[in-house]
């Protein structure tokens, strides 16, 4: 006896789409979640984060350039309390169209916490701690992940948050000054949301450059603008988080063989996320884990038969548009309809000041492939809607292979990248050549533009940039 063809444990934008797709081919779906539909995504991570960094970026521009562009503000001032409306409106917002369109599709939504019992089925512990069991030919995990955190001595102390703590600017009362652990992801638009409230930030990062696997030229060319409005220490690994007069945090790290110190309000611990499958009962499925996430092969599958696991909680990219798309192909296999998603092709953007994004190979690992390629540049400031925005900083830099002109990766950082970039995933999908995209009538003025320049660049043939 089934309850359901699917069994989905986990609603965040891997769950809940897959879910939805499932619906939409004609399948009955079960999706269980103990906690708000639309997971760390829309809860605790993209959405929020992103609400955060508009009200900063609103506040930090109201006070640099609004005059220089003519608008006189007499008094300028932040309402935490409002920053926190803001965001949690919008939040509110999205989480209840989620429900909605699972409610109109027919997805019958379990609140409860699900773990298995045998490998079709699951024991649901639902709000009231009553049990119930649910079961069906398949199941897809889709649990995503919680905040690593590593062994620093004192990092559990008072005082060190982690991102989902950062969220809440006003139940915070932002502190004069913040140290982030890790220049990652997470620790960069942090940090760049409260640089742009005013508090004084420092960024400690372990490796050689902020955001590791991102181009190390567009890492270059950002860290140089973020480096106006934040401390930035490279190659820093942090040992030990300590108390400190007046109830400040001592933040020690080593820098070339020398001990250093910080001494800040709070600390961010940003040191990477693990998947959260802790708690699942994955023994009693018999499905295989290694290094704390769930494996699957190519198709998302687990050594189970008919079980899956989806976004971060099998860790293979740790971001929503990926579970998504991975929660897609997953809906298409159980309902027996190929999905044409590219699950190679996967754009990854940081919502920074300036901005960045990227899509395809780096020149890095182009290098590490042995590929013959060529790379062009564009600057924003020899493009004219940037100039007008205020943000000439940063440049589109394109990578294709060194005969035939094809895409094979596009890098930038500048104003708007995070939109440019749905263009450039399409051309490397559609496998075109620079040529096509020189060939292309990019609307004027639009930042856009700088995408066509820089191809016209490569092929040696830039007007406007010498
Ligand atoms: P991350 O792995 O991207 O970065 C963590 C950083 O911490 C690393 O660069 C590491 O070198 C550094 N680090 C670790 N220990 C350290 C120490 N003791 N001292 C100094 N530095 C140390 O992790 P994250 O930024 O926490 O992000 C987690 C996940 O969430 C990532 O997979 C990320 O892609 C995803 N995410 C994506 C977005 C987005 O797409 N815009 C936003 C937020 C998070």
């Amino acid at each position: 006896m089934k309850d359901a063809d699917v069994i989905i444990i986990g609603g965040g934008p891997g769950g809940y789409v897959c879910a939805l797709k499932l619906a939409v081919l004609g399948k009955s779906v079960l999706l269980v979640e103990r906690d708000r539909l639309g997971g760390t995504c829309l809860n605790r991570g993209c959405i929020p984060t992103k609400a955060l960094l508009h009200s900063a970026g609103l506040y930090a521009r109201m006070k640099s350039d609004a005059a220089g562009m003519g608008v006189i503000a007499e008094s300028i001032s932040l309402d935490t309390a409002q920053v926190n409306a803001y965001k949690q409106k919008t939040v509110d917002s999205l989480v209840r169209g989620v429900q909605g369109l699972l409610k109109a599709r027919g997805v019958q939504v379990v609140k409860g916490e699900a773990a298995f019992v045998s490998p079709h089925e699951v024991s649901v512990t639902l709000p009231d701690g009553k049990a119930q069991r649910l079961s069906a030919p398949h199941i897809v995990i889709a649990t995503g992940s919680r905040a690593a955190i590593p062994k620093i001595p004192g990092i559990e102390g008072r005082g060190v948050i982690t991102s989902t703590e950062a969220l809440d600017v006003a139940g915070l009362r932002l502190p004069g000054s913040l140290a982030v652990i890790g220049g990652g992801v997470i620790g960069v638009e942090i940090g760049s949301a409260y640089a742009g409230f005013g508090v004084e930030v420092s960024i400690v990062e372990a490796m050689p450059g902020l955001l590791p696997g991102i181009d190390g030229e567009v890492v270059a060319g950002f860290t140089l603008q973020a480096e106006k409005k934040m401390r930035i220490d490279t190659g820093a690994f942090v040992k030990e988080i300590a108390d400190a007069e007046g109830g400040q945090k001592r933040v020690v790290y080593e820098r070339g063989g020398e001990e250093k110190e910080l001494r800040v309000d709070k600390v961010l611990a940003a040191v990477g996320r693990v998947a959260d499958i802790g708690g699942l009962g994955l023994d009693k499925a018999g499905v295989i884990t290694e290094k704390n996430h769930v494996a699957v092969d190519g198709g998302f599958r687990t050594n189970v038969e008919g079980v899956y696991c989806i976004g971060d909680a099998n860790a293979i990219c740790m971001l929503a548009h990926a579970a998504s798309a991975q929660g897609m192909a997953v809906a298409g296999q159980i309902a027996g309809k190929r999905s044409g998603v590219a699950q190679g092709i996967v754009p990854a953007c940081v919502y920074a000041e300036p901005e960045i994004a990227a899509v395809g190979l780096t020149e890095e690992q182009a290098k590490e492939e042995g590929i013959d390629y060529k790379t062009a540049k564009f600057p924003f400031r020899a493009n004219g809607r940037s100039l007008v925005l205020g943000q000439g900083e940063g440049f589109v830099k394109i990578l294709a292979g060194a005969k035939y002109g094809e895409v094979l990766g596009v890098h930038m950082t500048g104003p708007h990248v995070t939109e440019l970039i749905a263009e450039c995933a399409l051309a490397i999908k559609l496998e075109a050549c620079v040529e096509d995209i020189a060939n292309t009538i990019h609307a004027h003025p639009t930042v856009s533009e700088s995408i066509m320049e820089a191809a016209e660049c490569w092929l040696g043939e830039g007007i406007h940039f010498i």
